[in-house]
């Protein structure tokens, strides 16, 4: 090592992961947003909100993950009747990127705080848009990470013919460019495993056919969080060219008044 350059981000990386990775027992002494929460805890989470932000908030079922946990997705609107340009936020494509459910919790949380209108600039966020919030793509895969195996990635599906290595990236199956692009693998046993064909993933294709079902014209962002580094990508993840409005794109992160040191990066490295 000594002949390449390094630096050491962590001291102790695992003691990071163990901090934050808390038994269900430990959890229950501890505010929601203290540690990555649980399916059962996130669930409970989101009913409470809704029942405390009724008016605005509601719960839309749509599919099942492989392991048979049923999905719903989040709706906030400020007028559930009308039909708006939407915004779909989701997180936990991968499942040790347990930062992601919880952020995009957060963001559901204030959003739905906005109904009481205490602030009126950014309740026009509400009247603007209908937004659609999917907590964990992935969870059966985050229940295993929880669980078994903190540094779990993929999902938990099981398909024939792919050695002893089952399971799929949910980020690799999409059907654009699907396993055609630098960054997916074709190999069952590798992280980057995009599946044995596009939407494979009962998770990603319930997905894609509530947007063909619901938003169809309509959807105007989709914002997927992850958490293996901190950068903001433009779309596509497939190529490294740079979308037609990455100046605008780019204005507005750097506008941010509290940008940290993020990075900007026009998916040139497709690894998230
Ligand atoms: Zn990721």
């Amino acid at each position: 090592m000594d002949d390449i350059w390094h630096m050491a981000l962590s001291p102790d990386l695992w003691n990071c992961f163990k901090f934050w990775t808390k038994s269900a027992k430990e959890r229950a002494k501890l505010g929601f947003f203290e540690a990555y929460p649980g399916l059962v805890e996130i669930d409970q989470y989101v009913q409470d909100l809704i029942s405390k932000f009724p008016e605005c908030l509601s719960l839309i079922p749509f599919g099942t993950s492989f392991e048979g946990r049923s999905f719903q997705i989040l709706k906030i609107s400020s007028n559930p009747s009308e039909r708006k340009s939407s915004i779909w936020i989701q997180g936990g494509a991968h499942a040790r990127e347990q930062i992601g459910p919880a952020t995009v919790i957060y963001i559901a949380t204030e959003l739905a705080c906005l109904c009481y209108k205490e602030n009126e600039e950014i309740y026009e966020l509400l009247n603007s848009f209908d937004w659609y919030i999917l907590p964990i793509l992935n969870p059966d895969g985050y229940e295993y990470a929880q669980n078994a195996d903190r540094l779990w990635r993929k999902t938990r599906s099981r398909h024939p013919n792919a050695q002893n290595c089952v399971r799929v990236d949910a980020n690799r199956n999409w059907n654009i460019k699907w396993s055609d692009a630098t960054g997916s693998s074709s190999r069952p046993c590798s992280d980057y495993y995009a599946g044995p064909k596009a939407f494979s993933e009962p998770e990603k294709k319930a997905v894609s056919e509530f947007m063909l079902d619901h938003l169809k014209g309509r959807l105007l962002l989709f914002l997927d969080f992850h958490s293996y580094s901190q950068r903001w990508l433009t779309p596509y993840g497939y190529s490294s060219e740079l979308p037609p409005n990455y100046q605008e794109q780019r204005s507005r992160v750097y506008s941010r008044p509290r940008r940290s040191d993020s990075r900007f990066a026009a998916s040139e490295d497709r690894r998230f």
